[in-house]
């Protein structure tokens, strides 16, 4: 996926906020971009990879999976 903001393709995860409920009942997880820190909405796939990265425990996200 390309940010929104500035088409880049590098991106972090970001911490789940109240307002998000509703993206995370369609399994689109919250990240921000690297380079702009634009906010954006990714797919449960690619915010499993972010995760992978490392950087958020899974508890910081807020999943009961
Ligand atoms: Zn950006």
């Amino acid at each position: 996926m390309h940010c929104p903001t500035c088409y880049s393709t590098k991106f972090q995860l970001s911490r789940v906020r109240p307002g998000d409920r509703l993206q995370l009942l369609f399994f689109r997880y919250p990240v921000r971009c690297r380079k702009c820190a634009g906010r954006a909405f990714a797919s449960r796939a690619f915010a499993n990879h972010l995760r992978k990265l490392g950087k958020l425990s899974p508890n910081d996200y807020g999943e009961r999976a």
